[in-house]
């Protein structure tokens, strides 16, 4: 009986690991597809400063159109993509597109700010990502100054040699960097500081309970009072309240992302937001304060 049980479970296991082996091949093979025939989108969600409201920013977000499931969130296909290497012309896909279409709305008068665009660990270990990067400054006329590449601490501290030096080339060539999903990692801000960091984005599961953890709310404050020192920006993720927004401001954080402002956005969407802000402030009402 044992050996039956022993036989049948090894069995199952088989089925079970050729099963998701079958699974990841498939759905590797999709991505590979998709990619040639233009399933990918992106989604913008602004960034906004907590000071004035205006939009400091807009972040592109990575979405594939699959034919036959609909919307496939990053979760869901990012992690295959990094594993076959498929991130690497992806994310070349989501430079030149993110950068394009930052460089639309500078030219449509709609929104001047660095667009944020994701990379993945294999896409820094690309010997040519900066030139992917400088290639694609050049042929969308966007300026430097207005992509910033966004980099997750665990990234980074991966490994930081190479890190340091992608980092300074990256600075040589005029773009800003960004610090994502800070916190989840165990770096200390102090030894972030070594890298040429602009701006931190403090990630949202420290964000989503601040109303109702104290200790949440010290630690948040605290990041953002220690970035300031180091005179590094803070940029808080997942804002969904007004209470956050408010616990935020007091603290004297930079600026804020999250469903509050907006949810991402697909491209023809953000362009009618945008449309509309334009139309305000040229139209606008008038200022009632001084009135
Ligand atoms: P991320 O860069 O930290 O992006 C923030 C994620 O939080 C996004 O999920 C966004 O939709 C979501 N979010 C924004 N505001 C709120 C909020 O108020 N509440 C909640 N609950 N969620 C909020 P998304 O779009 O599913 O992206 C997940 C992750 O996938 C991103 O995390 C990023 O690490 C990765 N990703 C997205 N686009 C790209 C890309 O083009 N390339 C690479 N390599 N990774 C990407
Ligand atoms: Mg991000
Ligand atoms: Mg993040
Ligand atoms: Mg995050």
């Amino acid at each position: 009986h044992a050996k039956d049980t022993g036989r049948n479970n090894y069995q199952f296991y088989e089925s079970r690991l050729s099963r998701l082996v079958s699974t990841r091949l498939a759905l590797e093979n999709r991505l590979r597809r998709a990619l040639a025939h233009q399933e990918f989108e992106l989604y913008y969600q602004p960034q906004v400063d907590i000071a004035s409201g205006d939009f400091i920013g807009v972040e592109a977000m990575l979405r594939w159109r699959d034919p036959d499931e609909g919307l496939v969130d990053p979760a869901t296909f990012i992690p295959v993509a990094e594993d076959s290497g498929l991130i690497v012309p992806i994310g070349a896909w989501v430079l030149s597109t993110a950068c394009a279409q930052a460089e639309a709305w500078r030219r449509e008068h709609l929104l001047d700010v660095p667009i944020a665009v994701n990379l993945s660990a294999r896409q820094f270990d690309e010997d040519s990502l900066l030139d992917t990067v400088a290639e694609v400054l050049r042929d969308t006329g966007l300026p430097a100054n207005r992509l910033e590449l966004e980099l997750t601490e665990s990234l980074i501290m991966r490994n930081p040699e190479l890190t340091a030096e992608v980092l300074d080339a990256a600075k040589r060539l005029g773009v800003m960097i960004g610090v994502d999903d800070f916190g989840t990692g165990y770096s200390s801000l102090a030894y972030l500081k070594r890298f040429p960091i602009d701006r931190l984005k403090i990630d949202r599961s420290f964000i989503a309970d601040i109303a109702f953890e104290p200790d949440d709310a010290a630690i948040a404050e605290t990041i953002v009072a220690m970035a300031h020192t180091l005179r590094i920006q803070v940029l808080a993720e997942g804002v969904e309240t007004v209470t956050q927004l408010r616990m935020l401001r007091s603290w004297h954080c930079d600026a804020y992302q999250g469903y509050l402002c907006s949810h991402p956005l697909p491209a023809a969407d953000m362009n009618a937001l945008l449309r509309g802000l334009r139309a305000a402030r040229l139209y606008g009402l008038p200022d009632v304060g001084h009135a």
